[in-house]
């Protein structure tokens, strides 16, 4: 059995970017896959912050390759209201536009150029064990699709399995969410009708009902994806299948209903639930755990995969440190720096949900400097700690929500 450096476990966009920066820095790694590519899987409308990783990883200009539908801000509808943020717009200096992209065209580009600069790839391949040592390198076990098994040792694992939780789910590590759980229904569509929309380059958030919304992401080949978001609870007062219920929740919407009623469907619809999870460690010895493995909050602002390409960029960095012997202080470096970014999202989750961010976001001549920093959180700049709507999160969107309130009681 020949060693290699580091095991990186899913194919997804952040078991691309760790593969793609180790092997930059030298190390020989290895990426396994349990599916076979193109595989379908959710979470299409990138964020800003993800460029950066993509340029650090140098797979940039093969996703521009692509031409993905460019994606310039989010909109949020609540019936005939609106509230525009451009990410041109925003505070903190950065990327001003990222994609919206099929996932499955988008992650298989990504893992394709990886592979294509030496990293092999095993695809239709799970890691069914892994055994850890004291001096941190592992045994994993991967069982192949041909029915072979294989036993991979290596010096370091980074585990990117996204929902498949293999760490956390071999070594009891998964904790609940403090999140409520909800359920998602969603389609791919022929949008025949968007012409007469506003134009695609971006997202759009319509409310539908409390606690309640739905996501319009358009694709340049003219297909787009839309999902409803809600409790369970809500979600199954409509009748019938998914298809069903997907269908009365478009007619019982005027805007949707305009748009997509007679939209042909890519796929019938398909549902999700109970998605935000989090461990008790995003490390521990021989691993670290990047992507959905680590935290997911909650669709509504889409930091899914931001959260996957930053968290795997870092601890890419942090492990060639380590396997270059220089020390790590991996809770400071990594643990509490992530968790400061997901902190940020997850009040803006929380207050999304009971009312306060809508009360902002369609608030009568909003103050533009305070869209403004609004707006790179909505791009994903959550650790630019010189925002005040980062720094302060939780505390300045109360306070903001209450000074809207007030003005609107006395103008
Ligand atoms: C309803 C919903 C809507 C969403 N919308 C958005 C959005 O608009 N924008 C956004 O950014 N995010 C969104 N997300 C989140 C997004 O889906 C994830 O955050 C993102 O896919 C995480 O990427 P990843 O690389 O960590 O994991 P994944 O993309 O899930 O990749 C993990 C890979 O690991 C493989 N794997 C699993 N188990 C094993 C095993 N045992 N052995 C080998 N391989 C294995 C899997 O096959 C998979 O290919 C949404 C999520 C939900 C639930």
């Amino acid at each position: 059995m020949n060693k290699i450096d580091v095991l990186v476990i899913g194919a997804g966009p952040a078991g691309s970017i760790a593969a793609a920066l180790l092997h930059k820095e030298g190390f020989v790694v290895r990426v396994v896959e349990k599916e076979k590519f193109p595989r379908f899987v959710i979470g299409e409308s990138l964020l800003p912050r993800c460029m950066e990783v993509l340029e650090d990883a140098d797979l940039l200009e093969a996703v521009k390759g692509m031409g993905f539908q460019e994606k310039f801000g989010a909109k949020f509808v609540r019936n005939h209201q609106k509230a525009d943020y451009n990410f041109s717009d925003q505070h903190t200096q950065g990327w001003t536009w990222t994609w919206q992209v099929p996932r499955a065209k988008f992650d298989e580009t990504l893992i394709n150029t990886v592979a294509a600069r030496g990293v092999p790839v095993s695809f239709q391949s799970t890691v069914t064990a892994i055994k850890f040592f004291e001096d941190a390198s592992s045994v994993t076990t991967v069982q192949h699709q041909d029915g072979t098994e294989e036993k991979i040792e290596a010096r370091f694992i980074v585990d990117a399995s996204g929902y498949g939780r293999v760490i956390p789910k071999l070594f009891n590590l998964d904790k609940p969410s403090t999140l409520t759980d909800r359920k998602a229904i969603f389609a791919h569509v022929k949008d025949i009708h968007r012409s007469k929309s506003d134009e695609p380059n971006r997202i759009t958030i319509v409310s539908y009902a409390p606690e309640t919304w739905v996501w319009i992401i358009p694709f340049s080949d003219g297909i787009t994806s839309v999902g409803f978001v809600g409790k369970r609870e809500y979600l199954q007062q409509f009748s019938g299948n998914s298809k069903e219920q997907f269908n009365t929740l478009i007619a019982n919407n005027n805007l949707l209903q305009e748009r997509f009623s007679e939209a042909e469907f890519v796929f019938e619809p398909r549902t999700l639930e109970a998605w935000s999870t989090t461990t008790e460690k995003f490390y521990g010895q021989g691993f670290v755990l990047t992507g959905n493995v680590t935290e997911f909050l909650d669709p509504i602002f889409s930091s899914g995969v931001m959260f996957a390409t930053v968290s795997s960029q870092l601890a890419a960095h942090l492990v060639a440190r380590q396997l270059k012997k220089q020390s790590v202080d991996w809770q400071t470096e990594y643990t509490q720096y992530l968790q400061r970014g997901v902190d940020v999202f997850r009040s803006y989750v929380v207050n999304w949900y009971d009312g306060t961010l809508e009360k902002i976001f369609y608030a009568e001549n909003p103050d533009p400097e305070i869209k403004k920093q609004i707006c790179s959180v909505l791009a994903g700049y959550v650790w630019d700690e010189t925002n005040p709507y980062v720094f302060d999160h939780a505390a300045a969107l109360k306070r903001l929500a209450r000074m809207v309130n007030y003005q609107s009681k006395h103008s």
